[in-house]
């Protein structure tokens, strides 16, 4: 049988798993039983699910599969500890997600494109460009592989701030978000997992519909539209107006505050008359603030406006926070995490 054709049992929420298992004529049961292994036992051959008959183990191997991706490299930063993992697709595609240690939490960072089609001018993904969507498996997998790794209650948060643009590939992330909040998945929840999006404002109201009440960060970097079109290609098509409605219908639907990703940028987003529309914004919407000091993407080799992009100063974005702050504005600033394995915020890339 040709494996390309095989269902990737890794990327069905429970309800799927037992719809398929009832059409391969089994009780629907046993969906909760395999769910139970690849989720929870992480284990990734059917061989090892001990309470299925062996024929059925045998009917699971022929109809579908368990592999998804596969580990290539693993990097540790020996700066802050966070941990690059490369992984390859089937068809040969490579993808990056990070673990980052902070105190008793361990985020990991996952990817639901390979590449982007975003565009966005510092971010080092969408200088490599798009090649596709990940399925749900392999946005699935890249939590599974880790978990398997470091033991399951060792990862406690996932973000959704990898390569590519969640929103892009609704599909597939709602689904794998249906499969990490899924009650029987243990040790996951929603207020656990984070969805970073630059701004597609008709799918935040879609996955507000959705009830599944994920966190939502909007990668603003900048509340001046001309602004924001220029670093951020994107907001032609979905204006900051249009994301600022979306992510307050969000806020209201979920009863959950938006973070608001921004990215330090010298000159650009980093003046007075910024502090002033920042601080306007925050108070008609529940929020925060991540300021991101802005990572080097040199290592790309960029032109055009990317080329022209320098970090804030420190003292100017403490500055910045500070102002910010004093005006009751809630701001986190984000550890430049896995600088020296090119692992921080925006240097994802694979060169092939
Ligand atoms: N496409 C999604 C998720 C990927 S990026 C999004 O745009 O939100 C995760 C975060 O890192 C985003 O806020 C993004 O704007 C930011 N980022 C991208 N490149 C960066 C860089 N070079 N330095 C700092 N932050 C960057």
């Amino acid at each position: 049988m040709n494996t390309t054709k095989k269902i990737e049992l890794k990327g069905l929420p429970l309800d799927e798993l037992r719809i398929f298992l009832g059409e391969i004529g089994e009780q629907k049961f046993r969906g909760e039983q395999v769910f139970n292994w690849i989720h929870n036992h992480l284990i990734d051959d059917f061989d090892l699910m001990l309470n299925l008959p062996k024929d059925l183990r045998q009917k699971l191997k022929n109809l579908s599969t368990l592999e998804s991706l596969q580990r290539k490299t693993v990097q540790q930063s020996m700066s802050t500890g966070t941990i690059k993992y490369l992984n390859s697709t089937k068809d040969g595609k490579h993808i990056e997600s990070v673990l980052i240690p902070d105190n008793n939490r361990n985020t990991l960072c996952i990817s639901t494109q390979v590449g982007c089609p975003l565009d966005c001018k510092f971010c080092a993904t969408g200088l490599m460009g798009y090649k596709r969507n990940l399925s749900s498996a392999e946005i699935v997998d890249q939590y599974l592989i880790s978990a398997k790794e470091t033991g399951k209650d060792k990862i406690t948060n996932i973000v959704y701030m990898g390569m590519g643009e969640p929103l892009l590939n609704f599909e597939n992330t709602i689904k794998s978000l249906r499969v990490f909040i899924d009650e029987k998945n243990t040790g996951l929840s929603h207020n656990r997992i984070t969805i970073s999006t630059a701004g597609i404002a008709p799918k935040i109201i879609e996955l507000a519909d959705t009830g599944l009440r994920v966190k939502l960060a909007l990668s603003l970097h900048s509340c001046f539209e001309d602004v924001r079109t220029r670093i951020m290609p994107i907001n032609k098509k979905y204006s900051f107006k249009q994301n600022i409605e979306a992510v307050k219908y969000y806020a209201k639907q979920t009863k959950t505050r938006i973070t608001f990703e921004y990215t330090m940028l010298n000159g650009i987003n980093d003046r007075n008359e910024d502090i002033n529309a920042l601080i306007k914004l925050c108070k008609q919407i529940p929020s925060k603030i991540n300021v991101i000091p802005f990572n080097s993407i040199k290592h790309m080799d960029p032109g055009g406006v990317s080329a022209e992009l320098d970090p804030t100063p420190m003292p100017r974005i403490y500055e910045f926070v500070e102002k910010l702050r004093s005006n009751k504005i809630t701001v986190m600033i984000r550890d430049t995490q896995g600088d020296d394995i090119a692992a921080a915020c925006g240097q994802l890339a694979v060169k092939y």
